[in-house]
């Protein structure tokens, strides 16, 4: 693992230099990417599950798309390196998509999933059948009182129940929720003491210290306005395909592997795998070829806007 920009970035702070300065300095190149296919394996995330869905698994569908945007990153920025943490179907721990990243030095974490909501129960009635039922009345009174059973016939309905399917549909990007940044900021840390540890001239280097800490959080800072603006691209690109761009969004349990990765992340709800179109879109070669052109494109704008020099002013 090589990451020059953590200790250009430690050393402007050991020579004082201001903060921001570091911060632009130290990754303004694009120069690997790891794409996620979410899920896989065991762990077959979302599935198609209304009535006549294609009943098919967000692990598959993650794969097929993952597999076309490294494609299309390849082929149209061939001086980036892009890492899948994927290509099969294999079940990998959040903890080893995260390392992946991390142990590649990645600049940018896209993860690629799909939607889904809990679906409504609906019923119909495909026939009836007829039960017999007793109707139960007494005669005479005291010792005298006998029972009688009458048999009488109803006509009952039977019902089919199905899963109806969500109408909600269109691409959304997900980040780090902020209020998990503390674990962000404490894998900073890791890997600034990491990095540290290999050069002697920081060997007193101290990931708990006040000046680290500092670093990692102004480190962060940055990791999530550059998310910010890759999600931002993901969703115009989105957008000028005509499918239904939904908005940038942070989960409030946190999504593990964004805060789990030292670098800039973002995660893509690529669409609902519960809702008819959207479950035909991703599963057909068409929609997921659009779905990695797109993010290929807003990938092209982020490396302009990261490596234009009037970043490097700023
Ligand atoms: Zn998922």
């Amino acid at each position: 693992m090589v990451k020059k920009g953590l200790l250009i970035f430690a050393a402007c702070l050991f020579s004082g230099a201001l903060f921001l300065q570091c911060a632009a300095q130290a990754a303004k190149k694009l120069k690997t990417i790891v794409v996620d296919a979410g899920h896989g394996g065991k762990d077959g995330g979302a599935f198609g599950e209304y009535e006549n869905s294609l009943r098919s698994n967000e692990k598959d569908i993650t794969l097929a798309i993952s597999k076309k945007l490294v494609v299309e990153l390849k082929r149209q920025l061939p001086d980036v390196k892009t890492i899948p943490t994927r290509t099969t179907d294999i079940y990998q721990d959040p903890r080893e998509k995260a390392n992946i990243a991390n142990d590649a030095g990645a600049d940018l974490f896209i993860c690629i999933h799909a939607d889904a909501v809990d679906l409504k129960t609906g019923r119909r009635q495909v026939g009836s059948k007829t039960v017999t039922r007793y109707k139960v009345y007494y005669t005479g009174k005291g010792r005298r009182k006998v029972k009688h059973t009458e048999p009488y016939d109803v006509e009952i309905p039977s019902y089919q129940y199905y899963k109806i399917p969500t109408e909600r549909h269109g691409t959304s990007v997900w980040l780090l929720n902020t209020r998990n940044a503390g674990i962000k900021n404490d894998k900073i840390r890791e890997n600034i003491q990491f990095e540290a540890s290999g050069d002697s001239a920081y060997s007193t280097f101290n990931s708990s210290s006040p000046e680290v800490r500092q670093l990692a959080q102004v480190y962060s800072k940055r990791n999530k306005e550059k998310s910010d603006r890759m999600a931002g691209y993901v969703m115009d690109e989105i957008a000028s395909k005509g499918r239904p761009a939904l908005g940038i969004f942070q989960r409030a349990k946190g999504i593990w592997v964004l805060e789990a990765t030292t670098m800039p992340a973002i995660l893509i709800e690529t669409g609902f795998i519960s809702n008819p179109g959207d479950e035909q879109y991703l599963n057909s070669d068409k929609g997921q070829q659009e779905l990695a052109e797109a993010i290929t494109k807003a990938v092209i704008s982020y490396k302009q806007l990261l490596e234009a020099p009037k970043l490097a002013q700023k």
